[in-house]
């Protein structure tokens, strides 16, 4: 739609397009809405909508993720998270344990995350683990005591829901619901993030092409929640001085696809501690717009991945650093939609 269009204008082209027994899907975005159609067996005329008030032009979308495609939506898509803008151009930083632990670990660690600069507070209360015996989370327990550090520290919540079943508490909770990269192709379950009213942040699966990736995201697109928040995670290699390898050479190639913003793992992405640090700032120089990152008020204590989490200092010395890099690039009008 032209950027002056108004509400009755995208009023009367939903209605031609559900007249027409499709699907609309009414995308709003800072400068323009985008209006998607989805359920249409075989391609639409473009002229049957170009001639509409307030339109500014009717493409077809060559891309099998539709919604997601930046085809569709030219505009970047901004991710409101509690008020925090994820894809606005300045990096955005979530940081906490791996796991909720216990009430005082989860507020220690808000407290450090805010102190380090940090706008939303990560940890699970589900956690997918490899073996069963492993800690599983503390359920909605630990939901409870991510909203008191909230509560007290102002911090946005993102926190992974690892089922359907679970769903409707962890939405209830969280500010940010997260998809794992274990259920990346949780089609049931990307379905139902895509009906909840919560931003989502839908990981990389480890073995997945940046088209399976796109595709789950339109999962969740084409049920009606248009919040998603893409992460990359690392992938499997055969390299072994990593835990996985971290793709940052994703970032941009989803950035030229897709209007979705996307933020950088660099904890999981390496699994080593020492790595963390110089992988956010690479992260933050290819155009990341986040991070998401462990840190822990004691590490080597941590019961889920303390070997790639960050102390408090070092997660200050982390976003003070990593600003230091987006302020440069902000100073050379270098970003990377620029380059394509
Ligand atoms: C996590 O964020 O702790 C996690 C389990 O991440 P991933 O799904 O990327 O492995
Ligand atoms: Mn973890």
């Amino acid at each position: 739609m032209k950027p002056q269009a108004g509400d009755a204008d995208i009023a009367r082209v939903r209605e031609k397009i559900e007249a027409l027994g499709f699907h609309a899907h009414v995308i709003p975005g800072e400068q323009r809405t985008a209006i998607g159609i989805t359920g249409n067996s075989g391609p639409i005329d473009p002229a049957e909508f170009e001639d509409l008030p307030g339109v500014a032009e009717a493409i077809r979308v060559s891309k099998p993720y539709k919604l997601v495609s930046r085809e569709t939506k030219p505009d970047n898509t901004v991710v409101a998270v509690n008020g925090v803008r994820v894809g606005a151009g300045k990096p955005v930083f979530c940081g906490g344990p791996c796991a909720v632990e216990s009430r005082e670990q989860i507020l220690e660690s808000a407290r450090a995350v805010k102190a380090a600069g940090g706008q939303l507070l990560r940890g699970g209360a589900y956690k997918p683990r490899t073996s069963p015996y492993s800690f599983q989370g503390l359920g909605e327990a630990g939901l409870r005591h991510l909203a008191d550090a909230r509560e007290e520290t102002g911090l946005g919540i993102v926190t992974e829901a690892v089922d359907v079943e679970t769903f409707d508490l962890v939405e209830r909770y969280a500010d940010c619901v997260q998809i794992g990269a274990r259920n990346m192709q949780n089609f049931s379950l990307l379905r139902r993030a895509g009906r909840s009213r919560k931003p989502v942040l839908l990981k990389r699966g480890m073995s997945s092409t940046l088209e399976e990736f796109l595709m789950a995201a339109e999962y969740i697109l084409a049920e009606g929640n248009y919040n998603v928040i893409l992460c990359e995670r690392g992938v499997r290699t055969f390299a072994d001085h990593t835990r996985n390898t971290l793709d940052l050479s994703v970032v941009p190639a989803v950035q030229s696809l897709s209007h979705l913003p996307i933020i950088v793992d660099p904890s999981h992405g390496t699994g080593k501690r020492d790595k963390v640090l110089p992988l956010s700032l690479a992260a933050v120089a290819v155009g990341a717009s986040g991070l998401i990152v462990e840190v822990h008020p004691q590490p080597d204590h941590a019961l889920s991945d303390g070997y790639q989490s960050l102390d408090p200092a070092q997660f200050a010395e982390l976003t003070a650093a990593c600003r230091a890099v987006a302020e440069v690039l902000a100073e050379k009008r270098f970003s990377a939609r620029e380059l394509h």
